[in-house]
């Protein structure tokens, strides 16, 4: 089995390796660059198949549904099977109307630890505790060769079993741990200490009891740990939880029982639309979305009668002006549970200035989608690969100080054997 990665072997983003053995080909992932612009035309990686010469991948497995790891699947050749999680594809299919999403038309799903066949290829995936819902790191076999590719992952997620799971039961016999290093920096090469989902929640907490007002949580909808982390937080605090209509529908798609739903079942949530999406739903159509959730919809009199009452989740940012400008945010606070970054983008520049002149603060209650450096170690440890091959980092060559086990650096677009 041979392998070449076309993107990520420097940087963080736009994910893509390509596995052959026998004259078969395999993609994994198809991200878009972190990098790119939003209308940036970026061309498919020149795999065989697809941008250079020769037969059709077998299919492209999608390890989760971050878009830099699926972003450039709408230019595949639609003959080429795509296998991913079916949460991840229902999560997809539910975000397409709010634009941050896709109906994969997928042509089967990864389950946990469940063997599949391509070719030479023998897939098992194993469920990883991440950001993304319903995330896969994959072990590849071929020729007698295994290659595990973790995906993203992490340890310290609302899925931190499957982590331990992995710890415990894992893969024997592999050569090359193909290991993302998000966390593993230039600057940091030690790593630093990593909050869990768990230490998020009981700063929230804090930050609700310590709020008279209304809290506004900032974040991706599409981050179902996160949600479930506001919520535990919001019934400890004792506030009931509005979401937004995109993480309503994100939320109905998991069809897992235990996550916060807009349904009668959950006496404590509820949905609160701004006005953007109302537009959407009106623009679209789409009218059956806003009656999916029309018994528990609350309005912007609820949020000004009793703002102690609310926690919002969800995808507001574009909304914080108009919460200011009717006092809905006097004595409140807005909490920024995303990448620190965006908030150095022009929208988020915007944003810190807005609540300031408001002297609204902005709390940040965040933590990383991505392993710790502990973690990373725990894996490589318990996995004991004869080498490790850095993706998805900024800091591939700081790898061979952070491990023990032989380190193999290989550049995008190079050919290697497993
Ligand atoms: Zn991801």
């Amino acid at each position: 089995m041979r392998v070449r990665i076309h993107r990520g072997a420097t940087e963080i983003g736009g994910s893509c390796v390509e596995l052959e053995a026998g004259g078969s080909t395999l993609i994994l992932d198809l991200g878009r660059p972190l990098w790119a612009s939003r209308n940036e035309e970026i061309p498919l990686p020149p795999a065989v198949g697809l941008g250079a010469p020769g037969p059709k991948p077998l299919a492209l497995l999608l390890s989760h549904g971050h878009q830099d790891h699926w972003g450039l699947i709408p230019q595949l050749p639609s003959d080429v099977p795509i296998w991913t999680g079916e949460g991840a594809a229902d999560v997809l299919r539910a975000a397409e109307f709010f634009g941050s999403g896709i109906d994969l038309k997928e042509a089967g799903h990864l389950q946990n630890r469940t063997e599949i066949e391509f070719g030479p290829f023998t897939v098992t995936p194993y469920l990883a505790d991440h950001s993304a819902f319903d995330a896969f790191s994959l072990l590849i076999e071929a020729g007698g060769r295994q290659l595990f590719y973790t995906g993203d992952f992490r340890g310290h997620g609302r899925k931190d079993q499957a982590f331990q799971w992995l710890l415990d039961q894992p893969p024997a016999g592999v050569h090359v741990l193909l290991m993302e290093g998000t966390n593993i920096r230039r600057d940091s090469a030690s790593g630093e200490s990593i909050e869990s989902e768990t230490d998020v929640e009981h700063a929230l907490v804090e930050t609700y009891k310590n709020t008279t007002g209304l809290v506004v949580v900032l974040a991706s909808a599409q981050n179902v740990d996160r949600l479930v982390t506001v919520y535990r937080a919001a019934l400890r605090g004792d506030r009931d939880l509005a979401i937004d209509l995109y993480t309503a529908e994100i939320a109905a798609a998991t069809r897992r029982e235990t996550i916060p739903q807009v349904s009668p079942d959950w006496t404590r949530v509820f949905a609160y639309l701004p006005t953007r999406q109302r537009v959407k739903v009106k623009q679209a159509g789409a009218f059956d979305k806003v009656r999916n959730i029309r018994d528990r919809r609350i309005y912007d009199e609820e949020l000004l009668t009793r703002p102690a009452r609310w926690v919002l989740f969800g995808a507001f940012q574009s909304q914080i002006a108009s919460l200011i400008k009717q006092g809905a945010l006097a004595d409140g606070a807005v909490v920024w549970s995303l990448w620190d970054g965006y908030l150095s983008d022009a929208g988020g520049k915007r944003l810190t200035k807005m609540l300031a002149e408001a002297n609204v603060p902005l709390v940040h209650h965040h933590t990383s989608g991505h392993a710790s450096l502990a973690d990373m170690r725990h894996l490589v440890e318990a996995l004991n690969p004869d080498r490790l091959v850095p993706i998805h980092t900024e800091a591939p060559e700081q790898f061979a100080t952070a491990f023990q086990h032989p380190v193999e650096l290989h550049a995008d677009g190079e050919w290697w054997d497993v």
